[in-house]
């Protein structure tokens, strides 16, 4: 048993002072309010709240960050230099350069990701011998940097409707649905035989509407739910009522999408999904960005959660999605980083807010609380594990947020989000394990340094 001690602390959707946190096996198992610190307790150096949770996450795009941006371009030419990078990885450059990404976030307090993997073979489509091997990498990087990782095994079929992959797509596919289920079902058996399922966990994705034909979307329907498994990885968050098994998919990131699918199929991509029974709790919606009112209405009384990526969206041109109706028609909201144009939870939660208010001319839209859940507890349905809150018997992630710095003196403890920086997170902790400290990584050591092997393992690609 350890003890943390905070003089302010998030706990049940506001500030609490003086707060002692009790921790076992890497949960929390006691938490006391106006307490003094004990003896042993750790203090943590700041206002703490619940580790951030990462929704959406391709590690090998922060390969890009500061290197698309000289001739303009739209999110189709952005998309030509991520592929270039896919066709360049190994199994041996994916876990450094994921790695450095890995303990990037946790730095910045991100303690949980789901990681959205489609470069699953070698170029060309053919498996690697070790026919989980880049799967692999993601979870030894993820180990490594000590952050929960929710392996997001896409399925990747189609370049666009009625369309076969692209040659630089095709390390991402698998041929059909039925060999994909079977590969997904295969790494899942074999991570709940390697690993714990609170540190590295499978779940699933569909790239979007345009990489999954519709018959590939009919058979997935009938047989993901026979892959969660009484035993499997998320077996206990299906106990705590979120998912066993997550499903992801990008939806209606681009007009272009919306407009191919409804000349394809005649719906659009959120009513595809209805109509194969896939909208559910279990459902992560990536971006949403362009909805009509019917698709609003579908994702929120389905209680789908939706992923925003302000900066990304942002930084892609993609457009403001309908965060507050979605919220009112009662999905979810969660936050991803997707391509890391920054790694900042705070920052990506302000942009939530920030989207709104440029869009609709009014203030506060989300309240900051409202943010809070959206950077934390409105991940786990996401991530399949009981993050997100400092509530007893959740899993033990705290950041402390230094309430004092030349960017936060004077902030109200409960507003912190709409003033604090990732700079300003000195202490994380996963599991009730203090993983970065003043900005420096326990294992992996300082920022700058891990940042360098970035590079260096992308260039040796
Ligand atoms: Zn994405």
């Amino acid at each position: 048993m350890s003890a943390f001690w905070a003089r302010h602390a998030w706990v049940g959707g506001g500030i609490v002072d003086r707060v002692r946190i009790e921790c076992s096996a890497g949960r929390i198992t006691g938490i006391t309010a106006g307490a003094d610190a004990a003896a042993g307790d750790h203090e943590l150096p700041g206002v703490v709240y619940p580790g951030a949770v990462n929704a959406h996450s391709h590690a090998f795009h922060r390969l890009l960050r500061g290197r698309t941006h000289g001739d303009g371009g739209s999110f189709w030419t952005w998309r030509d230099l991520m592929y270039r990078e896919a066709g360049r990885l190994t199994p041996e450059s994916y876990e450094r350069i994921a790695t450095a990404v890995y303990a990037e976030k946790v730095a910045a307090g991100w303690t949980s990701v789901a990681e959205f993997h489609y470069v699953h073979h070698r170029p060309g489509g053919e498996p690697y011998d070790e026919p989980h091997a880049m799967e692999l990498a993601l979870a030894r990087a993820a180990r490594a940097a000590g952050i929960r990782l929710t392996l997001l095994d896409t399925c990747y079929l189609s370049s666009g409707f009625g369309a076969p992959l692209a040659p630089e797509q095709e390390r991402f596919g698998d041929g059909t649905a039925e060999r994909w289920l079977d590969r997904l079902a295969a790494l899942r058996a074999r991570f709940a035989a390697e690993f714990a399922p609170d540190e590295v966990s499978v779940g699933a994705a569909l790239h979007s509407v345009r990489a999954v034909p519709v018959d590939a979307l009919a058979t997935i329907a009938a047989r993901i739910g026979t892959l969660d498994g009484p035993d499997g990885p998320g077996a206990a968050a299906g106990d705590a009522g979120l998912p066993a098994m997550p499903l992801h998919i990008h939806l209606s990131e681009q007009p272009a999408e919306n407009e191919a699918c409804l000349a394809a199929t005649g719906r659009t991509p959120t009513d595809l999904l209805h109509e194969h029974g896939l909208l559910g709790p279990r459902l992560s919606a990536v971006h949403a960005t362009h909805l009509t009112a019917g698709d609003i209405d579908l994702l929120g009384s389905a209680r789908a959660t939706i992923v925003m990526c302000p900066t990304t969206e942002a930084d892609l041109g993609d457009g403001i999605g309908p965060a507050r109706r979605l919220a009112d028609a009662g999905a979810n909201l969660s936050l991803g980083s997707d391509q890391h144009v920054m790694l900042d939870p705070l920052a990506e939660a302000r942009a939530l807010e920030h989207g709104e208010r440029l869009a609709s001319g009014e203030r506060g839209r989300f309240s900051p609380a409202e943010l809070v859940r959206a950077m934390t507890a409105g991940g786990a349905a996401s991530t399949g594990r009981d993050v997100g809150e400092i509530r007893v018997g959740a899993l033990c992630d705290l950041i402390a947020i230094d309430p004092a710095s030349v960017r936060t003196a004077g902030s109200d403890p409960a507003q912190l989000v709409m003033s604090a920086f990732a700079a300003d997170v000195r202490e994380v902790v996963i599991g009730g394990r203090s993983r970065v400290s003043e900005g420096v990584h326990r294992e992996l050591g300082g920022l700058a340094d891990i940042a360098a092997d970035l590079v260096a393992a992308s260039s040796a690609n």
